[in-house]
Parts: structure tokens; C-alpha cells; sequence
């Protein structure tokens, strides 16, 4: 089912848009299947199961890291993580540098929003990201790069609502590409929409959806930061 599932997504995306595999809490023999049907991005949210299916699995898989990171398990995924799309503080971006200069690598990042009603979501406000990118000690991080922003809707099934908080997260897109990142194109990404709600994510301008279950089939358990 794996195969005609991503099928059936991918002929419903534009161009342009990337179609993040979340294999979280899947074997590794699932995810051998979506490589075998062509795909290559996959995302994952816990960093020591991210080392493991980067170890047994084909290296030319581009890993996204999607959850929340804590500091002291950086190290898992900095020698070969594509991109970090969960950074929600000064601390933990100065710590994904820390470790990136280690390995002699530039990781891209990007800046995951608060856009949720519900009060458990991770990510920062608009000026909070300000401060972030105004601060001094952001200036000197050569070994991170800001690719664009990220956010999760809120678990509800009132449609209007999640579609008004994607519209939210591609206006912070906007206002941080004009204030900061105007001369930067790699400052490009949108990530937003999951299994549920892609489709309308698209529309409002996603760059990267990221999808588990419409390609993987429910998982049996919930993962911290999940719904
Ligand atoms: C689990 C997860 C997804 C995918 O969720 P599905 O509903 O299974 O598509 C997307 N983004 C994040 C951050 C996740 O943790």
C-alpha cells in the first residue's frame, strides 16, 4: 500500500512542493519500501530513532528532523541531517551551530511558529523570532542557515480555521523575508500540512508537506508533541 499511497500524493501536489515522508515510529522495512517507490525525504522526530534508520538505510536519503530537539541529543543527527525544521529558540539554534562547526557543515533550519490555539505547541511568536534574528550572538553562527519557517494547525476538524492559520504562518514568511532574508533565496521554505490537512496547506503556499499516516497508515502509539 506504501507505494500506491505516495502515488496518489504525489499526483496531487504541485511542483515545488516537497513531499516530507514521516516515517516516525515506522520500521525501518517501511521506509526501504517508500525508497524503493522513488522517495527520498523522510522526516523523523525523535533523534536516536533518526540515527538508527540513517545507519540501515540507503545513505542518499535526505533526513528532516521535524520534532521537538533537545540539546543533548544534537549530536545524533548533525553529521547528516538535511534540514532541522523544529528550531524554536536562541539556545537551541547557537546549540545546532555548536555541533554543525564540529562536523565542518552548514545546517539549514528553520524557524518553527507558535500558529496553533492549543497551548502544548512548540514554536516561537513573531517577536520572538525578531529578537532571535536581531541578536548579536545570532550574527556569529556561520554554521546554521535559515531556510524559511514551520508550524502545525491546530487538531481540529473546523477547516476555515486551520486554513487561517496557514494564511498566519505564510504572512510571518513574508514579514521575516522583507525585514531579514530579502537577499537571501534560500530563505524559501514554507512547512506546513500534514496527513489531514495538506491539500489546503498547499494552497496557502506550502513549500514542504509532511506526511505520515496518509502514506504509512495510523501508527500505534502517539509521540510526544503529536496529536
Ligand atoms: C507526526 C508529524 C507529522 C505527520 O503527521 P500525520 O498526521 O501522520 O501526517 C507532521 N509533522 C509533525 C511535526 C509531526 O510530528
Amino acid at each position: 500500500m506504501i507505494k500506491e499511497n505516495l502515488e496518489k500524493i504525489r499526483t496531487t501536489l504541485p511542483s515545488g512542493v516537497t513531499l516530507v515522508a514521516v516515517s516516525k515510529t515506522k520500521p525501518v522495512s517501511d521506509v526501504q519500501e517508500a525508497y524503493d517507490a522513488g522517495q527520498r525525504v523522510f522526516g523523523e522526530n525523535h533523534a536516536l530513532e533518526m540515527r538508527d534508520k540513517h545507519e540501515a538505510l540507503p545513505k542518499d536519503i535526505q533526513w528532516h528532523f521535524i520534532g521537538h530537539l533537545q540539546t543533548n541529543k544534537i549530536k545524533y543527527i548533525i553529521p547528516y541531517v538535511t534540514l532541522i525544521h523544529s528550531i524554536d529558540s536562541a539556545n537551541l539554534l547557537e546549540a545546532v551551530n555548536k555541533e554543525a562547526k564540529k562536523h565542518d557543515r552548514v545546517v539549514d533550519c528553520l524557524l518553527q511558529f507558535h500558529i496553533a490555539q492549543e497551548e502544548t505547541k512548540f514554536g516561537l511568536d513573531l517577536d520572538e523570532a525578531r529578537q532571535l534574528l536581531d541578536s548579536e550572538a545570532f550574527k556569529q553562527l556561520e554554521n546554521v542557515r535559515i531556510c524559511g519557517v514551520m508550524g502545525m494547525a491546530t487538531f481540529t476538524d473546523d477547516m476555515t480555521q486551520v486554513r487561517r492559520e496557514f494564511q498566519h504562518l505564510h504572512a510571518l514568511f513574508d514579514t521575516l523575508k522583507s525585514e531579514y532574508f530579502a537577499d537571501q533565496p534560500s530563505f524559501k521554505e514554507i512547512s506546513m500540512g500534514m496527513s489531514d490537512d495538506y491539500p489546503i496547506a498547499v494552497e496557502e503556499g506550502a513549500t514542504l508537506v509532511r506526511v505520515g499516516s496518509k502514506i504509512f497508515g495510523a501508527r500505534n502509539y502517539q509521540v510526544n508533541g503529536e496529536h
